[in-house]
């Protein structure tokens, strides 16, 4: 609450602000609470005289494709780069980071360029790919990337080479306060008719194994593949069948029948259902394999609305 009432008083001088968003209705899940400030800037000026000034807690949002936002919502300012999203096509592509990633995939196979067909599936945008090290087809974000340029919480710009950032698994390696601003990945001549055949693969691909039915929510993959010594080899997938969670439900939330680690929104889950789920299975897994599973995707917000 002081934060809406600090920025209803200057909301002048930062425009694109706005209160009481539902971001968890509108994230891939379907559901979730309401963010209590929302600020997506116009330009990098205008984010680096916000970031100077607020001293309200900050997250930062992409596509909402890889979140669950619980219940009670989420306090502070949440900082989504919607308008971010210049770029500059070459063999050193350059995005914005709101840029979505279907957006910069169709850009550069346009532009006769190769080396980013794995993302064109995924949803979201250039900074949530770099935050998450996406990744899929055999192909990841640090396979490509040549650089980032990242915002600290003063409003600081700072490009960092790949080499010094500790990308890992589904794991982008970058401070707390990092916003990625911008990224460049590096790409090699093709052709367009030669990237749009890989695309339509990719999508026929994902097409075939995602395809959970209209008005289903999900944020991907729910929890990250082990290390092969920790697991004997075997995937998230195969230790949740392991323990009997296929098919697993717990109110408006199932473990899919189809792929054993989407968790899904049948239509009206609670983010607690999810949640809940979503631990049943972690404790159910580590019982029968002793693999402790680690969440792919990344839970936000309030448990409960803070008075
Ligand atoms: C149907 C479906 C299929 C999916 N398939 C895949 C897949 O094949 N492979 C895969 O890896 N993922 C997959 N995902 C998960 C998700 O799409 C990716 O993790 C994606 O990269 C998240 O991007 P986003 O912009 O939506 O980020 P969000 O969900 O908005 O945020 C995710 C994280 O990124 C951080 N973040 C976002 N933007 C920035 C920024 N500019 N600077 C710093 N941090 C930022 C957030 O703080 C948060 O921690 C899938 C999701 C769905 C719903």
């Amino acid at each position: 609450m002081a934060a809406q009432q600090k920025l209803v008083k200057s909301i002048d001088d930062f425009s694109g602000t706005s209160f009481d968003v539902p971001l968890g209705a509108r994230s891939s899940f379907r559901c979730g609470g309401i963010a209590s400030c929302v600020y997506s800037p116009k330009n990098i000026q205008d984010l680096v005289a916000f970031r100077r000034w607020n001293s309200e807690p900050e997250t930062f949002l992409g596509g909402l494709s890889n979140i669950l936002i619980r219940s009670g919502g989420i306090d502070g300012v949440v900082i989504r780069l919607k308008n971010i999203c210049q770029c500059n096509i070459s063999e050193q592509s350059i995005f914005g980071g709101g840029m979505r990633n279907v957006d910069a995939c169709k850009m550069v196979a346009s532009a006769g360029y190769s080396g980013m067909e794995f993302l064109i599936g995924i949803p979201g945008t250039i900074g949530g790919a770099i935050a998450m090290n996406a990744g899929a087809h055999n192909a990841e974000v640090a396979d490509i990337l040549a650089w980032i340029e990242v915002m600290d919480e003063t409003g600081t710009i700072t490009r960092i080479d790949r080499k010094d950032i500790n990308m890992k698994y589904r794991d982008g390696g970058l401070e707390s306060d990092y916003l990625v601003t911008q990224a460049c990945f590096n790409l090699r001549p093709s052709t367009q008719d030669k990237v749009a055949m890989k695309h339509a693969e990719v999508l026929c691909e994902r097409a075939a194994k995602m395809n959970f039915g209209k008005n289903v929510g999900s944020a991907g993959s729910a929890f990250k593949n082990p290390s092969k010594e920790e697991s004997d080899g075997r995937r998230a997938w195969e230790l949740i069948d392991a323990a009997g969670c296929r098919g697993l439900t717990r109110g408006g939330a199932i473990m899919s029948d189809k792929h054993a680690n989407f968790l899904l929104n049948t239509g009206n889950a609670t983010p607690d259902d999810i949640e809940a789920l979503g631990e049943e299975v972690r404790q159910r897994v580590f019982e029968a394999t002793g693999v402790l599973l680690e969440w792919e995707i990344r839970i936000i917000g309030n448990k409960v609305k803070a008075e």
